[in-house]
């Protein structure tokens, strides 16, 4: 992987339609931001991968050092339709965790959220989203895949881990005192060379599960998540949090 990239005024717009640049090349699918329409130089995209089961303010705070720090055009929150190393577990709707994150990236102009892979049946395989994305977007448009450090650690057990190594560049958000010994000695033993970038996030001291367990307990979700998320929760029930309380008070 390499390259470098220049960030331009203008290259983060959602909707091609907008986008006098727009070619053959560059006509991109659903909701998926459009990238590269200038051939002369090389776009960023950040894919933002997680379940979001809520999201929370970690996750927005990560994306936005990813951003900032290597220079990304945008970032794409995708989250997993149906993640790989859960299927075991009980995981919320699609439908609610996309609406949640919809909702949590709305007011930043250089996030977008995306269905791609909460639309796709079956499993979701990193390495066959990378290279749905690959067929979609033009050559001068590199992949940042963003998650969890505990996630990247994983990679190179992941089904066609060659793939993600070829298609995109590897971002791990970690929390301050995560120690990465494990994760860079997989990389080191890979059979394949991965392009890793870490970044430490303090707000990731903040976890999904951790909001979990605190609507299930009636306890307020104020500063960890955006209160639209909050309102989503209530609302629609998740969490064991009791629609009732949604503008009582309690939980919120
Ligand atoms: P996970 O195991 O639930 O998460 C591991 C850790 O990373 C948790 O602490 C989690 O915290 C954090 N995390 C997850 N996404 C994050 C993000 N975008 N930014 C910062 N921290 C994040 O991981 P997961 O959510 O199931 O999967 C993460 C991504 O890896 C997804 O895109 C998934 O599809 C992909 N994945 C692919 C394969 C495969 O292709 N075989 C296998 C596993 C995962 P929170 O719980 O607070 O988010």
């Amino acid at each position: 992987m390499g390259g470098s990239a220049d960030r331009g005024e203008g290259s983060t717009m959602a909707n091609d339609a907008l986008d006098p640049h727009v070619g053959v090349a560059t006509a991109v699918r659903g909701d998926l931001p459009a990238l590269g329409q200038d051939p002369s130089r090389t776009y960023r995209l950040g894919i933002m991968g997680g379940t979001f089961d809520p999201i929370h303010n970690g996750h927005l705070v990560a994306a936005e050092a990813a951003f900032d720090r290597l220079g990304l055009d945008v970032v794409v929150f995708m989250p997993a339709g149906s993640p790989a190393f859960k299927q075991d577990k009980q995981v919320s709707a699609g439908e609610d965790r996309y609406a949640m994150t919809l909702l949590a990236t709305s007011d930043n102009p250089h996030f977008t959220a995306s269905r791609f892979e909460v639309d796709r049946a079956g499993i979701t395989y990193t390495a066959e989203t990378l290279t749905r994305l690959r067929e979609i977007y033009p050559n001068n448009v590199e992949f940042y895949f963003i998650t969890g450090a505990d996630a990247i650690a994983e990679v190179v057990t992941w089904r066609d881990a060659g793939t993600i190594a070829r298609l995109a560049h590897l971002v791990g958000a970690t929390r301050p005192g995560y120690d990465l010994e494990s994760a860079r000695r997989a990389f080191a033993e890979a059979s394949c060379e991965f392009d890793v970038t870490y970044l430490e996030i303090p707000a990731l001291a903040i976890s999904s599960s951790y909001l979990r367990e605190r609507v299930s307990a009636g306890q307020s979700l104020r500063y960890l998540t955006p209160d639209v998320v909050t309102g989503y929760i209530h609302k629609h029930e998740l969490y064991g949090a009791h629609g009732g309380r949604y503008g009582q008070g309690r939980g919120l």
